[in-house]
């Protein structure tokens, strides 16, 4: 019987080294992710993502009166361009280029 002891404790052994290594794989796993959210935001103010973060803060916040979404397009107050999204900038609809960043 004592043998059985023996293995219990080395299968118990083995199960907790293989739950720190799990541990060790999730804390990578979420550096990692940080990481790729820090290096995203820094290139969120390029030009090919823009309109995409320009969706993720409106559908964060609906609410929000500094932009709004025309589907059928409507025109710039500043240079008439005809835009499905536009900017309010001093009480004007404008379209992104003319928005006063
Ligand atoms: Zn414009």
């Amino acid at each position: 019987m004592t043998e059985d002891a023996s293995i219990d404790e080395f299968v118990d052994r083995d199960a907790a080294d293989a739950t720190d290594a799990d541990a060790a794989d999730d804390d990578a796993v979420d550096e990692r992710t940080a990481d790729a959210d820090a290096s995203s935001d820094g290139t969120e103010s390029g030009d090919g993502t823009e309109s995409t973060v320009d969706e993720r803060v409106a559908s964060a916040s609906p609410a929000a009166s500094t932009s709004r979404f025309e589907p059928d397009g409507a025109a710039c107050a500043s240079c008439g361009e005809v835009v499905e999204r536009l900017w309010l900038a001093d009480g004007d609809d404008v379209c992104e280029a003319c928005k006063p960043w």
